[in-house]
């Protein structure tokens, strides 16, 4: 199989079957953004006690990479402490710019590597991750 088929792949899954969707009935932190090049909408929402996040969830719609890659984002970052949640937030910025990054610690988020080519989609993949910064600046 082609490396580009198992992206393909691990994309459509996501976006199949989202892991981390729906909402919190109480104590979540919300983070509302939106990418109107793409019309995609996301809605996270993030648990952070003593400085870890225990928690995350979304809700939202649009294309296959901004929902794949907030599939992808909320399942990474649960236990994660605020520092370690920013760093991912950066690897990731790396990974859009075509920098040879690894997430060894949940590989599936490889798969959004091929975006870098696409310039006009960078902003649907990152969607969810800066939602994500956005919550973490304000817990940190
Ligand atoms: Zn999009």
């Amino acid at each position: 199989m082609q490396l580009d088929d198992l992206y393909r792949r691990v994309i459509m899954d996501h976006y199949k079957n989202p892991r981390n969707r729906g909402k919190f009935e109480e104590g979540a932190l919300t983070i509302d953004l939106n990418n109107p090049t793409c019309g995609d909408r996301i809605s996270l929402q993030l648990q952070v006690e003593d400085h870890v996040v225990k928690n995350a969830r979304f809700t939202g719609e649009g294309c296959s990479i901004s929902m794949s890659s907030a599939s992808m984002m909320t399942e990474a970052v649960k236990g994660r402490t605020v520092e370690e949640a920013l760093e991912l937030a950066d690897r990731f910025s790396s990974l859009m710019k075509g920098e040879p990054v690894e997430f060894d610690d949940y590989e599936d988020i490889e798969a959004l590597s091929g975006v870098n080519k696409f310039p006009a989609r960078i902003k649907c993949a990152t969607l969810a991750w800066n939602a994500l910064k956005k919550g973490m600046e304000q817990e940190s």
